[in-house]
């Protein structure tokens, strides 16, 4: 078996190397807006509408924050209601709002806890290392206490969310002592992935995480087109009142924006990010989702459409994003994976991708593609993954794209 060249290395020792390039201007050239500009950033977008979370007792905007947002549009964010902080962890004393410690519990702040001893796809569950980096991760933030523990990229298959208890024991040990308070999960998909045993979809793993009933939601990947079978499970879960936070939204309206030629057929009077806001928080069962922003400029252009219903413009925006969605942005899915002989990454490769295309994180998606054990220049173009990719997606040609946007860094 090929062992990732991830293995070994932590998401906080990835992050502490990409901290150091943001540090160095790799990362950003954006200029932090002053007080009056963020003011006048909340004043546009207004309070944001919340919903409840499932079943429970809490509500969380409609539209939810996320740590490795420019501090601006964290500070707009925080006027307009922004109640739910993704990836809190990634904060640190430095840099976590003071906003946020001041009013600690008007604030629902998220750790993202992965496997350990290895990559989403090779590490294992592990009572103890998950408990250790809860801890660690509040020193590093200040927090005191966390609301959500994620378990980041889920289960490998059902069978896997009845035997192996650790994350959950790592949960209730933290609860005890008032560290954390929810439990929650990110769900990728995992079937015909060979690098997991027996792996299965989102759907599939995340129907036997409701019926457990010790996570109180999910966060998934969730965007318009054809969102079959999530879009049931969704259904499924609103009846049951299990929580449903949508993630990995954009799904290419990023380079969207950069395709002149795309947007001059544009419906006038809305964007991409836009119309994806309004689409998700008022066309959707799902009870919140992120969507990646990278400045208060796209803050104000996306919650702005928080909650807010489609127009006949929006409609059609999201009629023209879906297909060219399906022409040039995987869905990640996996369908592809069992199907490549020679082992190759597709959907990691074509995720870093969206991570360089569409969320401007051109440095942390070099960094990743580094570490993979085959890159997307190992493809001979064969063919024998394209009959199964629902969408029909010319992958050779997306992978050597790939290859040319994020091959040129480091090599692990
Ligand atoms: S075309 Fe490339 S990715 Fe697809 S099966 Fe062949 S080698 Fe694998
Ligand atoms: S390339 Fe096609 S089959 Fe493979 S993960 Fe992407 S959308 Fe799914």
């Amino acid at each position: 078996m090929i062992m990732s060249k991830w293995n070994g290395i932590r998401r906080r020792e990835f992050l502490a190397t990409t901290a150091g390039a943001m540090a160095s201007g790799i990362g950003s050239a954006c200029r932090a807006a002053t007080p009056a500009q963020i003011e006048e950033a909340a004043a546009k977008v207004g309070k944001l509408p919340r919903h409840r979370l499932g079943n429970s007792d809490r509500e969380v905007t409609v539209l939810v924050g996320a740590a490795t947002w420019s501090a601006d549009a964290v500070e707009a964010g925080i006027r307009c209601g922004v109640n739910f902080w993704h990836k809190a962890d990634e904060w640190d004393r430095g840099n976590v709002p003071q906003a946020i410690l001041k009013n600690r519990e008007a604030h629902f702040c998220q750790v993202c806890v992965d496997r350990a001893h290895g990559s989403h796809e090779t590490g294992r569950i592990d009572e103890e290392a998950h408990y250790q980096f809860v801890k660690k991760s509040l020193v590093q933030t200040g927090l005191r206490y966390f609301d959500d523990m994620q378990f980041h990229f889920g289960f490998h298959n059902a069978a896997e969310v009845k035997n192996e208890r650790g994350f959950v024991r790592a949960f209730e040990r933290l609860k005890k002592e008032g560290l954390v308070r929810h439990l929650c999960l990110s769900q990728h998909h995992y079937g015909g992935n060979w690098r997991v045993k027996n792996g299965q979809n989102a759907a599939e793993i995340l129907t036997a995480v409701m019926e457990d009933g010790v996570f109180e939601h999910a966060q998934f990947m969730y965007s318009y087109g054809k969102t079959e079978p999530m879009k049931e499970w969704v259904s499924q879960a609103h009846r049951k009142g299990f929580g449903t936070i949508a993630m990995k939204t954009t799904r290419g309206a990023g380079r969207m924006k950069e395709d002149r030629e795309f947007m001059k057929q544009f419906p006038a009077g809305t964007s991409p990010h836009h119309a994806l806001a309004r689409w998700l928080t008022t066309a959707t069962e799902l009870d919140a989702a992120v969507i990646q922003i990278n400045n208060l400029n796209e803050f104000v252009d996306t919650f702005s459409g928080a909650g807010q219903p489609l127009r006949a413009a929006d409609v059609h925006a999201i009629e023209q994003m879906t297909a060219y969605a399906d022409r040039e942005v995987c869905r990640l899915c996996n369908e592809c994976a069992s199907h490549c002989e020679h082992g190759i990454p597709i959907a990691d490769i074509l995720r870093y991708e969206r991570y360089a295309q569409d969320y401007g994180e051109r440095f942390r998606a070099r960094a990743l593609y580094a570490l993979l054990d085959r890159q997307g220049d190992a493809c001979i173009a064969c063919g024998d993954c394209l009959p199964h990719c629902p969408q029909q997606l010319a992958i050779p040609r997306k992978l050597a794209q790939a290859h040319r946007v994020l091959g040129s860094g480091i090599r692990g």
